[in-house]
This record gives structure tokens, C-alpha cells and sequence, in this order.
């Protein structure tokens, strides 16, 4: 068995976990990411939603339940979380637009519209006003968007259809990485009748820097071009979560993926190492501290038996929206399902509140009465969570 020693590890690799790990290794500490697998981020629009009960989320944040996480947080980590997240994507060369004061609405692949708050910058010309001309430009064979659904719920619409030669989203965005290709499709754009308004693209505009090539067609077309999410799992979704977890990396953190933590050794007051196994070989991943961002039942991190729910990592023990009568829905995703209320209840210091562990840290959307589809506060709360967590974790490490 291999033995590695942390500052800190960040158990599970989603928004919040990242997030965590970044501030920690900005703080001049060691870290490690174990994660099991690919996360909820992945699956998302790649947009922030801070909250999305209203036009301004940050009125919708104070509006929260007293029990919601992010009043743990508090406004200003909030505001710093997705400050530092800004500048982190920037880096990354996948830049962000739009401010915490402020939601906006973007289309789906399904021609609704959806409030959010910061936005990839190819999506950033998303319209604002509904008759606004679009001219939808799809790809042949492309699943997982529906041009119709668009063009049929706005007044003022036109569409096209490009033969990529392939009909994936992964497929025609590696596409749009070869120049030629680039500009085989300007040219044919160009010999369109279009008539004067935006260009909206599926989110298929590259596999890791969109912003150029989107901008590129801008400029050889003289007009804004923006991208509309697929459905999941969708580009923006999978850009945003790779720039982070490189982020991550490039601050000298280490990962450990696609690993299921086979054990723990703990003592009454402490976390002292997990077990991973790597290709039939165990590795203990020793840690000065803990910080469990295993997300909600999506990516496993609760797990609903008939009579109680799980926590899968540390088996701590899980707040529940009482009895599974209460609670039982069988549409998951329905909006306000009582069970994403279930969770680890944490104190402010994001310390699990029932137990006698000092060295584990909670944060993301395992914390209980998230309710992130209720709220419309996915990836906000996790970066807000994260960082609050792990500015805890740091001060435990001084
Ligand atoms: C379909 C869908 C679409 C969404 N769209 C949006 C959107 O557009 N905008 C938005 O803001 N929010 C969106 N959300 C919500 C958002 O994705 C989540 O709230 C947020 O990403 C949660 O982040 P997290 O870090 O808490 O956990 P997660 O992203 O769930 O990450 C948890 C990680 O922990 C790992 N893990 C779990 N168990 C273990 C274990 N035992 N050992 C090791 N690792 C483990 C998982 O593999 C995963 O990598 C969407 C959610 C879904 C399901």
C-alpha cells in the first residue's frame, strides 16, 4: 500500500469541492481531490445560478429561509465566491459575464427561458427582449436540441441547418477546433440570406476555449453570436467543470479520480486517512483535514434506502424531511421535492453539527435544506460553501 500525506483533502471533485481545494492551495496548503466520478456540473447549462426566485438573486438570497446554507455563508463569501470564480474562469480562458445584482434570462435547448446569473461569455448576447431576431443555425443529425421548440416560441426567428459530417455534440465541437473546418463553415454562414439580428449556435463551439471561435464568427459575419445550452449533458456544463479542476491542478493540486474510497480510519475526534484503490493497488490518502463535498443523491454522495437516507463516505448521520411518507415523490426533479431538503446539518464554522468530528468540513449541496432546485442555487451555493468551508478548514490548519 502507497501512503500520501495532505494538509487537506477534498472528498468529492464538483463545484463546491473544487472551489475548496483552490482557496486551499492558495493558502499554501497541500490538497488532494479524491472523487468517484465526473459531477452535477456536467450535467448543467454551465451558467451560474445564484437565485433564481427573482430578477435580482441577491434580494432572492436574503428572502431564504433563516435554515437555508447560504445565510452560513453570509452575503459578503457570496459576493467573494463568485468574484474569485470570475477570475478564476478568466484565467482559464473561459470567461465569464454578468454580476451578482442582477439575473438574466437565457434560452434553453427547449425554447423556454431559464434565470441565472453569470453566463459563459458565448452565451453572454443570450436576447433580453422576446422579439428579437434570432437566426437559429443547427447542425444536421444534432440530438439534444430542438430549433423548432425555438423558433416556434418567439415571434421573429430563422433557421439553418449545417452538415458537420458528424452529428455529435462532442464530435462537431472537436470539429470546430480545425481551422479549416472554421472556416469552411463562415463562408457558408456567409452565403446566407440572413436577415440583421443574432446568430444563436447550439453549445457546440469548440471543446475547451468556445470564446474565440465564437468570436471569430462574430466579426467575419459583423454581428453578435451566442450559444444556446443542449440538453444535458451539455458542453458549457463539461468546459466549466474541466476549467476548474485544471485551475485546480495547475496550483499544484493532486487528484485522485474515478476512485471509491474503500475505507476510513478515524478516531473519536478525527478523520486520519481514507483508502483508496487505483488499479488493484490501495493507496492511504492521510489528511490533516476532511472536507466532504460528496454532492446530494445525483452524484451519490446521500443515498435513499426504504428507511433512511445515507451519507455514503463517513456515514454521518443525515437530516431528513421526516418520515419517507412525507417525502416520497417518484419525479425527482420536480421542483421543490421535499427530499433535497435531506443533508448534513453543519454549524457556521461548516463543521458537521452532530457528531464529535473536529476535522471535517461540509460544503455544496450535501448540506441540508440546500433545496438547489427550489431555489435555483446550484453552482452559486457550492462556490459560496466552498469557500466559506474551506476558510474554516484553513483557520483549523493554522
Ligand atoms: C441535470 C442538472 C442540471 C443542473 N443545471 C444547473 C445549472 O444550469 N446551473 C446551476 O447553477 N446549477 C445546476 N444544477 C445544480 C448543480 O449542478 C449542483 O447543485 C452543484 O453542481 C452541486 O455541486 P457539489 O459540489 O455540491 O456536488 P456534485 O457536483 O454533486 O459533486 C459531487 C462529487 O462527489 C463525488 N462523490 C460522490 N460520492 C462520492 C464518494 N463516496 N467518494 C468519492 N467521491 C464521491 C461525485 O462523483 C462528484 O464528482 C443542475 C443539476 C442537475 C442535476
Amino acid at each position: 500500500m502507497s501512503v500520501i500525506d495532505y494538509d487537506a483533502v477534498v472528498i468529492g471533485g464538483g463545484m463546491s469541492g473544487l472551489m475548496a481545494g483552490i482557496h486551499l492551495l492558495e493558502q499554501g496548503h497541500t490538497v488532494a481531490v479524491v472523487s468517484r466520478g465526473d459531477p452535477a456540473v456536467c450535467l448543467s447549462t454551465g451558467c451560474i445560478d445564484v437565485c433564481g426566485t427573482g430578477v435580482d438573486p441577491m434580494a432572492g438570497v436574503d428572502a431564504l429561509p433563516a435554515t437555508h446554507p447560504y445565510h452560513l455563508a453570509g452575503r459578503e463569501k457570496i459576493l467573494a465566491a463568485l468574484d474569485r470564480f470570475s477570475e478564476i474562469m478568466t484565467d482559464m480562458r473561459l470567461p465569464y459575464a454578468g454580476n451578482a445584482g442582477e439575473n438574466r434570462a437565457i434560452i434553453t435547448p427547449l425554447g423556454t427561458t431559464k434565470l441565472t446569473c453569470l453566463v459563459p461569455r458565448t452565451m453572454e448576447t443570450s436576447p433580453r427582449k422576446p422579439d428579437e431576431y434570432i437566426h437559429v443555425v443547427s447542425f444536421k443529425g444534432l440530438k439534444d436540441f430542438y430549433p423548432s421548440y425555438i423558433t416556434s416560441a418567439r415571434k421573429n426567428t430563422g433557421f439553418s441547418l449545417y452538415d458537420a459530417g458528424v452529428t455529435t455534440t462532442m464530435g462537431i465541437a472537436a470539429r470546430f477546433e480545425d481551422r479549416k473546418f472554421l472556416s469552411e463553415f463562415i463562408t457558408w454562414l456567409k452565403g446566407l440570406e440572413i436577415p440583421d439580428g443574432k446568430l444563436a449556435f447550439p453549445a457546440v463551439m469548440g471543446l475547451e476555449h468556445p470564446l474565440s471561435i465564437m468570436q471569430e464568427i462574430q466579426i467575419e459575419l459583423e454581428r453578435w453570436g451566442f450559444e444556446i445550452p443542449t440538453l444535458p449533458s451539455s458542453l458549457p456544463g463539461i468546459r466549466l467543470f474541466k476549467g476548474l479542476k485544471r485551475a485546480f491542478q495547475a496550483k499544484g493540486g493532486d487528484v485522485y479520480w474515478g476512485s471509491p474510497i474503500a475505507s476510513v480510519e478515524r478516531s473519536a475526534k478525527n478523520i486520519e486517512a481514507v483508502t483508496i484503490e487505483t488499479k488493484g493497488r490501495s493507496t492511504r490518502v492521510n489528511g490533516q483535514a476532511f472536507i466532504l463535498a460528496t454532492g446530494s443523491f445525483v452524484s451519490g454522495g446521500l443515498f435513499a434506502l426504504r428507511d433512511e437516507i445515507q451519507e455514503t463516505v463517513f456515514n454521518l448521520p443525515v437530516a431528513a424531511p421526516g418520515p419517507r411518507d412525507d417525502w416520497f415523490n417518484r419525479d425527482f426533479f420536480t421542483p421543490g421535492h421535499a427530499i433535497e431538503g435531506a443533508g448534513i446539518r453543519v454549524g457556521q464554522d461548516f463543521r458537521p453539527l452532530e457528531g464529535t468530528l473536529e476535522n471535517l468540513f461540509v460544503c455544496g449541496s450535501i448540506i441540508s435544506g440546500s433545496e438547489v432546485m427550489k431555489y435555483g442555487c446550484g453552482h452559486g451555493l457550492a462556490l459560496a460553501t466552498g469557500l466559506a468551508a474551506a476558510e474554516s478548514c484553513a483557520e483549523a490548519l493554522k
